[in-house]
C-alpha cells in the first residue's frame, strides 16, 4: 500500500482534480490525502479573523466569494445531473455551517471547525467525482482516526488502531480518500496539525500503516537545493536522507511541513516528492541513505527573534544555562539556535507569544538584548568535521553579509547562521552561487 498526498495547488481546480484522479486510479491499494483547494485555508483564516472582530459584513463577503469558487468547481467538475446536485448540496451545507457563526459566539473552538471545512469539502467533492466516474473509492473521515495527545503530539497508537479498525471494514476497497491537516485533540475537539499540515497527515498515516512509500505530490519537481521563491536556477535533489530533509523542512523549506519527515523516518518509509504538473519527473526520494561528502541544500526560516543573555556574575557558572532553559520551558517556547561565550549565551525563538514574560524573568539575573526580524539560514549536507573546507566555502560566500550567530556541530548535517531579514535574499543567492 502507498500513501499519496496532493497539496492545494494540485487540487486547485476541476481540471487539476481530474488530473489527480488519473494519477490515483491504478489498481494498487492506496490512501489519498488531500489538502483544501488552494487559497481556501487562507480565506477561512480571513473569515475567522472577521468573526473574532464581529465584522459580519467582512466575513460574509469572503464566505460568499469562497462559496462562488466552489460552486464554479462543481459546475465544471461533474457531468451527471445527479452528481451536480450532490455537489451543490454539499457546498451549500458546508457554507451554511460557516455562515451560522455570523450569528453565534466565536471562540478558538469555532475557529478550528471553520478551518476544517476546506479539507472536508475538497475530499468530499473529489470522492463524488471518483464515484461519478465509476471508481469504488471510500472516504475515510480523518476526524475519526487522526488525533493529538495532551502535549499536542500525534497520538500514534490511537491513529494506528483506529485507522486499521476503519479500514478493516473495507477489505475489498483499493482506493481511500482522506483529509489532510485536520484532527481531533486530546479532548475530542476538532483541531488541526498547523498550516501546511497535510504533509504531516500523510507521513503519520504512512508510518502508522508501515506502507511501502509516501508520495507528496506538489507544484514543483521535488525538493530543490535552495528556496525557488528567492533564488533563480535552483535544481531538484534526486536523493536526500531523512535527516537532511528534516533539517530543511524545519528550517524553512516550505515544500514540507516542519515535522513531517520524522514519522516516516522512524518507520523507515521512503518519501517521494513529486510534481503533479509533471508526473514523469523523477522528483526527490527521501530515505535513510546518506550521500557522502556534499553540500545538499540551503533553506531559510523567517520570523526569528534573537535574545542575547549576559550574566552579571562569572559567566556560565554551573546552573546558569539551566536557569535560562527553565524559563523558556516554563513558557513552552522552543529554542532553535544557541551559541555561547564566556560572557553570555544567545538563543533564538520563532514564537514571541510569551516574549515579554520570558524577558522579565531573564532580567532577574542577567542583562538582555533582543533583535527582532531575524532569519536562520541553514546549510544542509554531509558536514562531518572530517569533510574539511565546507565551512570555508560557506563563509567565503557570505563575506559581504553581516552574520549575527553561527551554529555548527549540533548535528552532522547542518550549519546555521543568523542574519537580518533584509539580508536573507542576498545570503541565499550568494550561497547558491558559491556552493552549487
Ligand atoms: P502544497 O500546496 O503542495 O503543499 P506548498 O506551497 O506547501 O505546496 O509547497 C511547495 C512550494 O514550496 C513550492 O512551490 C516552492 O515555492 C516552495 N519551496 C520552498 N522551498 C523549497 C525547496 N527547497 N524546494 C522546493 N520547493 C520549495
Ligand atoms: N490546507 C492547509 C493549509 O493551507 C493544510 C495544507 O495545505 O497542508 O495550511
Ligand atoms: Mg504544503
Amino acid at each position: 500500500m502507498k500513501v499519496l498526498k496532493f497539496g492545494g495547488t494540485s487540487v486547485g481546480s476541476a481540471q487539476r482534480m481530474r488530473e489527480v484522479a488519473d494519477l490515483v486510479t491504478g489498481s494498487d491499494r492506496k490512501i489519498v490525502v488531500l489538502s483544501a483547494m488552494s487559497g481556501t485555508t487562507n480565506s477561512l483564516v480571513e473569515i475567522a479573523n472577521y468573526l473574532y472582530k464581529k465584522n459580519y459584513d467582512g466575513a460574509n463577503e469572503v464566505i460568499n466569494r469562497l462559496e462562488r469558487g466552489y460552486l464554479d468547481t462543481v459546475a465544471q467538475l461533474f457531468k451527471k445531473e445527479e452528481f451536480k446536485h450532490k455537489g451543490l448540496e454539499l457546498v451549500k451545507s458546508h457554507f451554511d455551517y460557516v455562515k451560522s457563526f455570523t450569528k453565534d459566539v466565536f471562540t478558538v473552538f469555532e475557529e478550528k471547525s471553520v478551518l476544517a471545512q476546506g479539507e472536508l469539502l475538497t475530499t468530499a467533492l473529489f470522492n463524488f467525482f471518483l464515484q461519478e466516474n465509476g471508481h469504488n473509492s471510500v472516504l475515510l473521515p480523518a476526524l475519526d482516526f487522526m488525533r493529538t495527545n495532551k502535549n499536542n503530539e500525534p497520538d500514534t497508537v490511537y491513529i494506528r488502531e483506529n485507522l486499521e479498525r476503519i479500514m478493516s471494514e473495507f477489505e475489498d476497497t483499493h482506493l481511500f480518500i482522506t483529509q489532510g491537516y485536520i484532527c481531533r485533540n486530546a479532548f475530542g475537539e476538532v483541531d488541526n496539525l498547523q498550516r501546511g499540515g497535510s504533509d504531516y497527515t500523510a507521513s503519520l498515516i504512512g508510518a502508522a500503516l508501515e506502507v511501502e512509500e509516501i508520495q507528496i505530490w506538489t507544484d514543483i519537481d521535488g525538493m530543490h537545493n535552495n528556496d525557488p521563491r528567492f533564488v533563480e536556477n535552483t535544481t531538484s535533489i534526486a536523493e536526500i536522507s531523512f535527516d537532511e530533509a528534516a533539517e530543511l523542512a524545519y528550517f524553512g523549506a516550505k515544500i514540507l511541513h516542519p515535522t513531517s519527515v520524522l514519522p516516516a523516518k522512524l518507520a523507515n518509509v521512503p518519501v517521494k516528492v513529486l510534481n503533479t504538473m509533471d508526473p514523469k519527473a523523477v522528483g526527490t526520494t527521501i530515505s535513510s541513505s546518506q550521500h557522502k561528502d556534499r553540500i545538499t541544500a540551503v533553506a531559510a526560516k523567517d520570523g526569528i527573534t534573537a535574545i542575547k543573555i549576559k550574566s552579571g556574575r562569572m559567566l556560565l557558572a554551573f546552573g546558569f544555562l539551566r536557569k535560562v532553559f527553565e524559563i523558556f520551558e516554563s513558557y513552552k517556547t522552543p529554542i532553535d539556535m544557541i551559541t555561547t561565550s564566556e560572557v553570555g549565551v544567545s538563543v533564538t525563538i520563532d514564537n514571541n507569544r510569551h516574549l515579554e514574560e520570558i524577558l522579565d524573568d531573564l532580567r532577574k539575573f542577567s542583562t538582555v538584548e533582543v533583535d527582532y526580524d531575524q532569519v536562520i539560514v541553514c546549510v544542509v549536507g554531509d558536514l562531518v568535521a572530517e569533510n574539511k573546507g565546507y565551512a570555508n566555502r560557506i563563509f567565503e560566500a557570505l563575506k559581504e553579509i553581516p552574520i549575527r550567530m553561527i551554529s555548527y556541530g549540533g548535528s552532522e548535517h547542518n550549519i546555521s547562521l543568523l542574519v537580518d531579514a533584509k539580508d536573507k535574499k542576498d545570503a541565499l543567492q550568494a550561497l547558491s552561487a558559491k556552493l552549487f
